[in-house]
Order: C-alpha cells, then sequence, then structure tokens
C-alpha cells in the first residue's frame, strides 16, 4: 500500500509551504464558517471547500515548475511580511533610545537618538535632509 501511494506520488507535486498555509486557512474558515449562520457562513463553507479542492489539486498536480513558482512567489511574499513584523519589534525594543523617522523623498526608515532636542536628520540613502524634534 505504502508502495503503491508513493508510486502514485511520483512526478506530483506534494506537500509544500503554500499547501500547509492553504490548509491553515481552510481550516480557519471552517472555524470562523461554524461560528456564523446564514449567508456568510454558507460563504465561508463554500471557501474551505474550495481552498481544499486547491491544495488537492497543487498536491496531486504534475505541473511542477509552475507549483514550484508559486510556492516561491508565496515565499517570497512571506518573508516581506515577518521581515515588516520583524522590523516593528526592533523599532519597539529600542523606542526608550531611539525616535525613527520616515525619510520625506525616498522613504526609508532613518533611526536618530532620542533626547538631543531639535536636530536636522540626514538621510544616508538619498541625502535630503530635514529637521524633527528627537
Ligand atoms: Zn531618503
Amino acid at each position: 500500500m505504502r508502495q503503491r501511494i508513493a508510486r502514485f506520488m511520483l512526478g506530483r507535486n506534494g506537500q509544500d509551504p503554500l499547501n500547509i498555509f492553504i490548509l491553515i486557512a481552510a481550516t480557519a474558515a471552517l472555524v470562523l464558517g461554524s461560528f456564523l449562520r446564514g449567508f456568510v457562513g454558507d460563504i465561508l463553507r463554500l471557501i474551505t471547500l474550495a481552498l481544499i479542492a486547491v491544495s488537492w489539486f497543487r498536491m496531486l498536480s504534475k505541473n511542477l515548475p509552475r507549483r514550484r513558482a508559486e510556492n516561491a512567489r508565496y515565499l517570497r511574499w512571506r518573508y516581506q511580511v515577518s521581515g515588516f513584523f520583524r522590523c516593528q519589534k526592533t523599532r519597539w525594543e529600542q523606542r526608550r533610545d531611539y525616535r525613527f523617522f520616515t525619510c520625506p523623498s525616498c522613504r526609508s526608515t532613518l533611526r536618530v537618538p532620542r533626547g538631543r532636542g531639535k536636530i536636522r536628520i540626514v538621510c544616508r540613502k538619498c541625502g535630503s535632509s530635514f529637521t524633527r524634534k528627537s
């Protein structure tokens, strides 16, 4: 039986991080949908079924280049999202010693020491400067 499954899965995509994310989303929709009655609950149950169908399709798919590209896109997105939260965590940990500003011309984040009064801040990335209270 194990060998038959292994032979069946040969050349197929199988499980990947994107599929795991889809199944977690399906579970979330299922749990949320079980609390809600009526139209919204029906929609959530429909979404659950659709997500499970997509996950099965991706798992059994033989179009590996396409599935790998989807997974890579998902991993890039996940890295960006986790990077944003990592950045917010660092800012929160350093909030007593530093103030954070956004450069008005290039939108990059600038960190300056707190309690220096009114200072001229020069962006290291684009060289533009502006005055703020630190
Ligand atoms: Zn700048």
